[in-house]
């Protein structure tokens, strides 16, 4: 299998019952100020170069943002930020995300999410988190020759990535590395290729940028220290 074999299959995935059917909903009933969008309603597959230096984690999609639109980060104000963010350091073609079709294009960077279907109030359980783990992990294998740093864009993600970076092969540093906004953990590889670094960085969702616990300066700071380790 190749990556792009990987992001086609994952789309057809129906592993959660529970996720299925609240996808599915979302995309039926609509948001009303959405309501000539046909929504994609499907799981959502990672998006950017399937040879990226620098990979973004994130949590799930939301019921109206990606759920609705089929690509990750794209239609919600979490994504607005990020892409305006990426935009700014040279690492994406344009500052918005609107549509699959919209022209964006990210250069060297890839972002993807732990679980890949929208889960009710944004919080998928953790037996739906484990079940979805294996894409996550056979992602990163496939990007293994490349990918030289990870951001975790919160504790979620963090908590998804240490067995997925382990089963990828990289060694997982004892004691296990403790989420933090700012906290950079070195990862050998388990052959004794070119480590990974990871980064801790808050998730850009409103309930953190509106209370200013993550500010665009910080945010940006951050992607710009992880693309430096990234090489790019
Ligand atoms: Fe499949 Fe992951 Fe969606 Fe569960 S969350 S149905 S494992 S793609």
């Amino acid at each position: 299998r190749s990556l792009a074999e990987l992001d086609a299959a994952v789309t057809h995935c129906r592993a959660c019952p529970r996720l299925v059917e609240w996808r599915e909903e979302a995309a039926r009933v609509k948001r009303r100020a959405y309501q000539d969008w046909e929504y994609w309603g499907r799981p959502i597959p990672g998006f950017g170069p399937r040879d990226a230096a620098l990979v973004l984690v994130g949590l799930a999609p939301a019921a109206h943002g990606a759920n609705r639109t089929g690509r990750i980060f794209t239609g919600d104000p979490s994504g607005d930020l990020l892409y305006a963010a990426l935009h700014a350091i040279g690492l994406a073609s344009r500052p918005t995300a609107v549509s699959r079709d919209d022209g964006l294009e990210l250069y060297g960077v890839r972002i993807t999410d732990p679980v890949r279907c929208a889960p009710p109030d944004n919080r998928p359980s953790v037996t739906e988190r484990d079940t979805c783990r294996p894409w996550l992990a056979r992602e990163l294998a496939f990007l293994r020759p490349t990918v030289r740093s990870v951001v975790a864009l919160g504790g979620f993600a963090w908590q998804s990535l240490l067995p997925a970076l382990a089963s990828a092969g990289w060694e997982v540093p004892r004691p296990r590395p403790v989420f933090g906004h700012g906290a950079r953990v070195l990862f050998p590889a388990a052959d004794g290729g070119p480590p990974l670094e990871l980064f801790g960085c808050y998730h850009v969702s409103p309930r953190n940028t509106n209370t200013g616990r993550l500010t665009t300066a910080m945010l940006r700071q951050l992607l710009t220290d992880a693309a430096h380790s990234a090489g790019l």
